[in-house]
């Protein structure tokens, strides 16, 4: 069986490594010139937050994402499984209750427990919320440990090369181009997602922190080397375009009211993307001839991806 995957977000490559364990013949190509180039995958947070995000998304996102924590574990010892500390200023408090109503898996925390899961957060914070079986990642050297494994798998994968218009040379192609697909998948709208990247060495943390607030809610994902990504907004809108002085002011804001030294901090980069998301802002796999389109994750990229990933792989075996 040989399969073309285009796309090598987080889509395309996990995609690919599902098809390539189970023995198929795979390339994968991508348009961009180098891995993550053209990909809203390297933007994202790479929180795998499946019981925080029930606070807003339909249960099957809990259901199959908290399965994602486990195979990223088996396929890239750098996740972290330290949980997601979900914190708010003390005048938004009534945040916290609202958000504990629509979630589960979680503990209430007071300002001495805070302090034990985060000693730079000590004093800061009176009151949060403690998810302890989730995790977090870092998106790029996530992206980068499955193309290696990918290339290890006998696995052809090439940057620079466009998609091409016919297909019968392979037995099946894999359509994972995220927003670029939207020509095909009419449904398929984009959600602007902005966020940056600062470092500093005046502050440690060990998990993804998630600063909960009316109208800017933010979430901050420690990385290594005193790396931080901060992020997100979520607009609607299709225009790849740069983030905005408000957004950017926004997330600094957010971040330095969670900890001064923020504000001392080096910025390293803004990014900004589209996610792909179809209406229900759930994931689809769709069949059309011979090509399966896997796209629509969302917000929900490193946390949905493997479980549609296995369906994609179902698929093309069981058809
Ligand atoms: C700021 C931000 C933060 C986020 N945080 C999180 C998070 O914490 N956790 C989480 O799970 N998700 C998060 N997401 C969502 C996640 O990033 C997306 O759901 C995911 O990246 C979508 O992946 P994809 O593979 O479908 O698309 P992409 O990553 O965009 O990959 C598509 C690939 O297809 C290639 N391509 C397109 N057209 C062609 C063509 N014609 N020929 C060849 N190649 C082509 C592109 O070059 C690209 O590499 C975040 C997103 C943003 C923007």
């Amino acid at each position: 069986m040989h399969i073309r995957v285009i796309g090598a977000g987080v889509a395309g490559l996990t995609a690919a490594l599902e098809l390539a364990e189970r023995g198929a013949r795979v390339e994968v190509i991508d348009r961009g010139p180098h891995l993550g180039a053209a990909a809203c995958s390297w933007c994202a947070g790479g929180m795998l937050a499946p019981w925080c995000e029930r606070e807003s998304a339909d249960p099957t996102v809990a259901e199959l994402g908290h399965r994602a924590i486990d195979w990223w574990l088996r396929r890239f010892p750098g996740t972290t499984r330290k949980g997601t500390l979900v914190i708010a200023q003390p005048r938004d408090v009534g945040e916290l209750t609202h958000f504990a109503r629509r979630t589960e898996r979680f503990d209430w925390v007071d300002a001495d427990q805070i302090a034990d899961l985060e000693p730079d957060l000590q004093g800061r914070f009176h009151k949060g919320l403690f998810f302890a079986d989730e995790a977090h990642l870092d998106p790029r050297s996530a992206l980068t440990a499955l193309a290696a494994r990918l290339v290890e798998l006998g696995v052809s994968l090439r940057f620079g090369v466009e998609a091409p218009t016919g297909d019968r040379d392979v037995d099946r192609t894999i359509d994972c181009r995220g927003f670029a697909a939207q020509g095909d998948l009419p449904d398929l709208r984009g959600v602007k997602g902005e966020m940056l990247l600062v470092k500093t060495r005046e502050i440690s943390l060990q998990r993804s922190v998630r600063l909960l607030h009316p109208r800017i809610p933010l979430y901050i994902v420690p990385r290594a080397n005193g790396l931080f990504m901060i992020g997100a907004t979520m607009i609607e809108s299709s225009d790849r375009g740069r983030v905005t002085a408000r957004s950017a002011v926004e997330l600094l804001n957010g971040a330095y009211s969670v900890h001064p030294a923020f504000g001392e901090a080096e910025i390293i980069e803004f990014g900004a993307d589209v996610r792909p998301a179809f209406p229900d802002n759930l994931p689809a796999i769709r069949e059309c001839g011979r090509t399966i389109y896997f796209n629509g994750l969302y917000r929900h990229g490193f946390l949905l991806a493997p479980a549609f990933a296995t369906q994609v792989a179902d698929a093309v075996f069981h058809n």
